[in-house]
């Protein structure tokens, strides 16, 4: 049974006074807890965070007062229309951590050549170390012995009693789409309290049997699992394909390996699903998920993270989560053909003269007819697909690395999209980045107007995040940064002039300093395997070293 769901529907969560969550639940938990008032044994925990232990009520009461800053921001709540959803519990600054949680199961994705299973990284064919224990190949010793493989090498061990061997390294290889729904299969009699909930999340049995991607996984994952590891006794198809239903709809790509690997979590799959998202997702070191807020949410306010990319348009994002979610998206952004006023998805007017900008009614029912909003020429939903997939494919055609190849290609889709298209949003991105890697002198050796480009396609960004890709901390952080350091730069080139001006220096300096700090702001949380990660350190030291310079040079930053 699932303690929580029933803990909501008997309304002790609903119900809550003004002076917190009192009501208690029973965990089936594993270590023995003690009351954080007495420190007596206790099987109660606070029913918001599930973390605070207590003996009683009473000493849950007394504590409130202190529990309280440290409880959980949220609360969850269920309804018929959004089943269990989370709500902030209080007014939620930005840039607060709204959630932290570690994975109930981790394991390569669906679809994935052979990579060792304890780091989740490609392997290597020549350089393999096969398990002692259960023949899985692995990329050292040390991932041989972590936690993460126990499962598939315990049950090779007991019920297969055959090691493995893998003598093709060729991608897609079978065997790896059952490593993670074994793991979670693993929990049911390792690991009960993970196990339910895990069960409890949505598997969306009837539309997979629809689609075919049931009848897939039945031969692919359910026969080839109770076969391989003579698990028929224990489970049936039926179970198999439901907890393969879960992993696909629930699993989160994790970025920390090259390939991604896939973690399961389970408050995190309550968050609502928002292509303008108020919260802000991303990974620990150690693969914990971590939610902050994006923006300030007040009190009472629904959670919401994107389960697809914000970067792409209207259309592409409505049909990638009907496809993998089983939802047609109504969220405000996707009621807004504008997109806040960004024309993120729409062309432009084919009409000679006319620059005016072309998009359906909406793109949720009205979508079959695109207008030009200034002379209204009437453009049908295939041509505008036409002229989509065209700019695309020029995209795709830019040589990487190559600065010029870029500029030139914006340039020339520009007559076909808005200034803020998807596609062209993200070649910008790529260009903003590039400017200035290609020399080891970074960007001293760019000139003047490649670096009044990066400044200016840095701004443009920034300014789009608001109304497209807000909750994006990682790319807001990158852009604040190539900001820092073009406008850095520019300041460098102003003690060089012949009539350097010393209060335009300063205000560059200052001002580059400020864009560290947002940086700061934005990738703080960032795990060190990502670039992103780096990027912070580098913008703490790059930090220093200004506020050094401000002092020799009789700089006060305003506070
Ligand atoms: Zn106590
Ligand atoms: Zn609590
Ligand atoms: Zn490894
Ligand atoms: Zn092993
Ligand atoms: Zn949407
Ligand atoms: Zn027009």
């Amino acid at each position: 049974m699932d303690n929580l769901a029933e803990t909501v529907k008997t309304g002790l969560f609903l119900d809550q006074s003004s002076f917190g969550p009192y009501s208690l639940s029973v965990m089936g938990h594993k270590e023995a807890d003690v009351c954080l008032v007495c420190q007596q044994p206790a099987a109660n925990r606070c029913s918001s965070c599930q973390s605070a232990c207590y003996c009683s009520k009473e000493h849950q009461k007394q504590h409130w007062k202190t529990h309280k800053s440290s409880c959980v921001v949220y609360q969850i709540k269920e309804d018929k229309r959004l089943g269990r959803h989370l709500v902030a519990r209080r007014d939620i600054q930005r840039g607060e951590i709204v959630l932290k949680e570690s994975p109930l199961v981790s394991g390569p994705p669906h679809t994935t050549g052979p990579v060792c299973l304890g780091c989740h990284a490609l392997l290597q064919e020549n350089k393999v170390v096969p398990c002692a224990q259960c023949g899985w190949p692995m990329c050292s010793k040390s991932c041989a012995d972590k936690p993460v493989h126990k499962p598939e090498c315990e049950w090779v061990k007991e019920k297969r009693k055959e090691k493995v061997k893998i003598s093709q390294f060729t991608s897609p290889h079978p065997t790896y789409s059952c490593v993670t729904p074994l793991r979670a299969l693993f929990l049911k009699s390792k690991d009960p309290w993970a196990w339910e909930k895990l069960t409890s999340l949505e598997s969306h049995t009837e539309e997979r049997k629809q689609d075919g991607k049931y009848e897939q996984d039945r031969f692919s994952v359910a026969a080839f699992l109770r076969r391989f590891y003579k698990l028929e006794k224990e489970f049936s198809e039926e179970e198999i394909l439901k907890i393969s239903g879960i992993i696909q709809i629930n699993g989160h790509e994790v970025p920390l390996s090259e390939p991604g690997y896939i973690s399961v979590y389970w408050k995190c799959s309550l968050f609502e699903h928002n292509c303008l998202p108020n919260c802000s997702k991303t990974f620990t070191d150690s693969g914990d998920v971590l939610i902050r807020a994006a923006v300030e949410i007040p009190k009472g306010s629904h959670l919401s993270i994107s389960y697809t990319d914000p970067l792409w348009s209207t259309p592409a994002r409505r049909q990638h989560l009907m496809l993998t979610k089983y939802f047609p998206c109504v969220c405000s952004r996707c009621s807004d053909p504008t997109e806040s006023g960004s024309f993120f998805s729409a062309i432009r007017c084919p009409t000679k003269n006319c620059d005016g900008m072309v998009l359906p009614k909406c793109f949720i029912k009205d979508f079959e007819i695109w207008r030009c909003l200034k002379c209204n020429h009437k453009v049908t939903s295939k041509q505008a697909a036409g002229i989509c997939a065209k700019v695309a494919q020029e995209l795709s055609g830019v040589r990487k690395g190559d600065v010029s190849s870029y500029s030139n290609c914006i340039n020339r889709v520009k007559n076909l999209v808005g200034e803020n298209y998807c596609h062209l949003v993200e070649a910008k991105l790529t260009l903003a980045q590039m400017i200035g890697q290609s020399s080891s002198k970074g960007l001293a050796d760019v000139e003047d107007g490649l670096l009044s480009t990066k400044e200016t396609l840095s701004r443009q960004l920034i300014s789009l995040a608001d109304g497209v890709f807000r909750a994006e901390y990682r790319i807001r952080g990158v852009l604040f940064f190539e900001l820092h350091a073009a406008v850095a730069e520019l300041a460098r080139r102003q003690v060089n002039k012949k009539n350097s001006n010393a209060f335009v220096l300063q205000a560059r300096l200052l001002e580059s300093g400020g864009y560290l700090e947002r940086v700061i702001f934005f990738l703080k949380h960032e795990p060190q395997a990502l670039p992103e990660g780096k990027i912070y350190k580098q913008a703490l030291q790059n930090l220093k070293d200004l506020q050094n310079l401000y002092k020799t040079m009789g700089i006060t930053p305003a506070v």
